[in-house]
């Protein structure tokens, strides 16, 4: 098998390096070698033709959930895997909810040990920062960290007593340990279905409202100032939200925030006619909290996409909207939606876009040699047409999860060519047999 590789005639994207221009790339050995005009092939070079197509550094997803342990019927690393590399993913940060929770070395090496073995894309793990998500006891975070996780988060749950909390970012700085927030004051949102509004009134569901997650970033942001460790505010929905992580970072105050696709895309009105596959954590939030939400990702203060990739059982979203799980999957939809409703609608430039899902995570949670064409990086590259077009169909997901409201919708920007340490594991939009 020949380890060298040159994409010809593409259109590279590489915000890292601000290049945006036509180029050829040269790989050899997993590592990107050489980017230049017209490089010659060396011998034995397998080509790819990428004209008319953008080259990118491939994409990374810092906030997904991967259901193993504990949830194979929903996923498992593997269909993830898939579903990633059909979006042109090549690294996800798996969140520790599981079951069990990876809240000790045991799950997040199973998880670490299993991807080597299974997964056609890079998985990193995320540990929890209370035992059990609980809130209470602070987890194994630096035995962890020595397993090989990245971050820790309590995600699917915020931590509600502050001197626990405040007594992690202490452990955390120690350790130098990024965490990531799920942003929510639970009395506040207890029992809410969706977002708190109009829709949410007419439908007589009863509400979460934006404050629940304004409060609680505030004193989350208390905590960061106080002890002056990183934080990562992760799928942001509010607009108070929005205002707060700004004014924090004018301060320098070590804080990062990202949003996701359907907060980006959609309202609460998805949910207009009680259908579950729009039902989410934050909910969907109505437009005003949605414009906040682009300017945020404009000017800066949004500085990642993440998908919040979460599949569930079509048995369980066929439930009534009360008892259905919150969730979207989010993988083979990302770019689409990204180019459709940022790119195309001029909210963000494509290069802008691109350093959402590339090198702005990988700074955020300093994940090395990745999110950049630089020569010497890893070889996980993108190759996307971001003017075709293609129709959401759920049932060809790679993913086993179909809840995604998107379903049926016409987007532009189809992902064709996906490499992972410079072996191609999606090849025109199909996944490579041999992998
Ligand atoms: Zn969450």
């Amino acid at each position: 098998m020949t380890n060298t590789l040159l994409i010809k005639n593409g259109h590279i994207v590489d915000p890292a390096q601000k290049l945006d221009q036509k180029a050829d790339i040269l790989i050899e050995n997993g590592k990107i070698s050489k980017i230049g005009k017209s490089l010659p092939p060396p011998s034995k070079a397998k080509i790819i033709d990428a004209k008319g197509k953008i080259v990118s550094p491939g994409f990374i997803d810092i906030h997904v959930h991967l259901r193993e342990p504990g949830r194979e019927d929903k996923e498992t690393l593997r269909t993830a895997s898939k579903a990633a590399a059909k979006g042109g993913i090549t690294t996800v940060v798996g969140m520790p909810n599981t079951n069990p929770i990876a809240d000790n070395q045991t799950v997040i090496e199973f998880v670490l040990s299993k991807a080597k073995r299974e997964s056609l894309i890079n998985i990193q793990a995320c540990g929890s920062i209370t035992k059990g998500e609980k809130g209470q006891e602070i987890a194994e975070i630096w035995e962890m960290k020595q397993s090989g996780a990245i971050a820790v988060s309590d995600d699917g749950f915020d931590i509600q007593n502050l001197d626990v909390y405040r007594k992690a970012l202490q452990y955390c700085k120690t350790h130098d340990m990024p965490i990531i927030s799920h942003t929510e004051d639970v009395n506040l949102a207890k029992d809410g279905q969706m977002h708190e509004g109009t829709v949410s009134t007419l439908l007589g569901l009863k509400g979460i409202p934006a404050c629940a997650e304004d409060a609680a970033t505030a004193r989350i942001i208390t905590l960061v100032e106080d002890v002056d460790h990183r934080m990562h505010f992760t799928h942001v929905s509010s607009k108070g939200a929005i205002d707060m992580i700004k004014l924090a970072q004018h301060k320098h105050l070590p804080v990062t925030a990202d949003t996701t696709p359907h907060h980006f895309s959609l309202t609460d009105e998805a949910v207009a006619n009680y259908d579950t596959n729009a039902k989410v954590n934050p909910p969907l939030r109505s437009e005003d909290h949605r414009q906040a939400i682009l300017k945020g990702l404009k000017d800066g203060t949004l500085s990642c996409i993440v998908t919040d990739h979460a599949p569930h059982l079509w048995t369980e979203k066929q439930r009534e909207f009360q008892s259905a799980p919150a969730g979207i999957v989010g993988f083979e939809t990302m770019l689409s939606l990204i180019i459709t409703n940022l790119v195309n609608t001029k909210v963000l430039t494509l290069s802008e876009a691109i350093a959402k899902i590339t090198i702005n995570p990988a700074k955020t949670l300093s994940l090395p040699d990745i999110g950049t064409l630089k020569p010497g990086s890893r070889a996980d590259i993108t190759i996307f047409d971001p003017k075709a077009t293609w129709t959401v169909d759920k049932t060809k997901f790679e993913s086993k999860g179909m809840n995604t409201p998107f379903h049926g919708m016409k987007l532009y920007g189809v992902v064709t060519d996906t490499f992972v340490k410079g072996k191609q594991v999606l090849q025109n939009g199909k996944i490579c047999s041999t992998t």
